[in-house]
């Protein structure tokens, strides 16, 4: 079935960038050089102008960004890590792979976004590090975080995946924090045709460790030490670069998208709109209503489909809910997850794509209102 109002519409960007995308192709494949080329090399340069730090450095994917920087901070075994528990399961992930503990806290039930004061609790002397995400798009408190991190000598890593472009009151991302990690896969808000991530820095020491790590823990020709493969290709940074300058006016187009929801939606029964706090760039990564009673989630969410907006859910199971949680790796849960659980257990999202028409956009107004009221009777 073709939807009223699809969730992703990659094509239609593809076909709006095409001439520019096919150039830079070509430019690749001529190049004759396909891993750490001259396309990464630019795009590095670009990334780090565009972000405003002193470092970028393009891996392999989000994943590897995160536990490249844990790896470079020299961050493993019996160390600990805080997160929130409603996160997209690579942050939590990231943590494992590196060997690390991963310490699950709870969300704001407003933000969804890390609850401070849940950090500050689930601090012990093993503690290490703090690892907010930017989640849907929204920026986490990195006021609060900081703060939190300068009292107990903490590395503080963003997550960013979800929230390039954005920045929240009084700080951008970067600024508050020793790294930025950030995700490429193509359904992120900056994505490329397939995997691809970047850690941004400002610490010389992230940069040069990061770089060899992703390289075979090499950065002179025979030489090596221990490390990995995580580089981004030559023809994803190429898509990138065309994609980059664009970043802001997609941003913007999403914002108003969101604006429109907010609007559109506001006071219907059976579900609240997201919160945005005053002054932060919330780049609508992810346009998530939290159901109010949420046996009636998964219904809503099929009438939604039925009705052709293709709705989803993010994430509708947390990081320790998953079966088998932990698998045999180190994770402790600190304080209630409450909130966490209800956000899993009441988010719907909507389709929000810069593509959408603003016909598009009307109609996923009127059809989630049809439905909400019969739903929520
Ligand atoms: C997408 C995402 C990642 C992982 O990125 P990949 O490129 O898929 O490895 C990490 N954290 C968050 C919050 C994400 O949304």
């Amino acid at each position: 079935m073709a939807y009223a109002v699809p969730f992703y519409t990659h094509q239609r960007q593809y076909e709006n960038i095409k001439v520019e995308m096919m150039e830079k192709f070509e430019q690749a494949m001529q190049s004759g050089a396909y891993v750490n080329g001259p396309m990464k090399t630019q795009l590095e340069k670009d990334l780090a102008v565009y972000a405003q730090t002193k470092y970028a450095i393009a891996v392999g994917n989000g994943t590897d960004a995160l536990w490249l920087v844990f790896m470079a901070l020299g961050l493993g075994k019996g160390d600990e890590m805080i997160t929130n528990a409603n996160t997209f399961f690579a942050t939590a992930e990231a943590m494992w792979i590196a060997g690390a503990t991963a310490v699950l806290v709870d969300c704001d039930p407003k933000t969804q976004c890390v609850d401070p004061v849940a950090v500050r609790k689930a601090v012990t002397n093993r503690t290490k590090a703090i690892v907010p995400v930017h989640l849907y798009g929204l920026s986490a408190d990195m006021i609060e975080i900081r703060k939190i991190a300068d009292e107990f000598g903490l590395y503080v890593i963003e997550d960013n995946a979800q929230a390039i472009d954005g920045y929240g009151k009084g700080f951008k991302q970067g600024e508050l924090s020793d790294a930025v990690c950030t995700s490429f896969i193509t359904q992120k808000n900056l994505g490329t045709y397939g995997d691809g991530g970047a850690v941004f820095t400002n610490h010389k020491f992230i940069n040069d460790r990061v770089r060899k790590l992703q390289n075979h823990g090499s950065n002179a020709r025979n030489v090596h030490s221990f490390g990995f493969n995580s580089r981004l290709d030559e023809i994803h940074a190429a898509i990138l670069l065309v994609k980059l300058p664009k970043i802001t006016a997609w941003t913007d187009r999403r914002i108003e998208i969101g604006a429109a929801y907010n609007k559109g939606l506001e006071g219907v029964k059976g579900f609240v709109t997201p919160f945005i706090p005053e002054g932060y760039r919330h780049v609508m990564h992810c346009y998530v209503l939290h159901v109010e009673d949420a046996a009636k989630r998964d219904e809503f969410v099929a009438a939604l489909d039925a009705a052709g907006v293709e709705a989803k859910t993010h994430y509708s199971i947390a990081i320790h809910q998953q079966d088998g949680f932990p698998w045999g790796k180190d994770a402790r849960l600190a304080g209630s997850l409450k909130n966490a659980e209800r956000n899993a257990a009441c988010c719907v999202t909507l389709p929000l794509v810069p593509e959408l028409t603003d016909a598009e956009v009307a109609d996923c107004i009127r059809i989630t209102k049809e439905v909400a009221a019969k739903v929520f009777a």
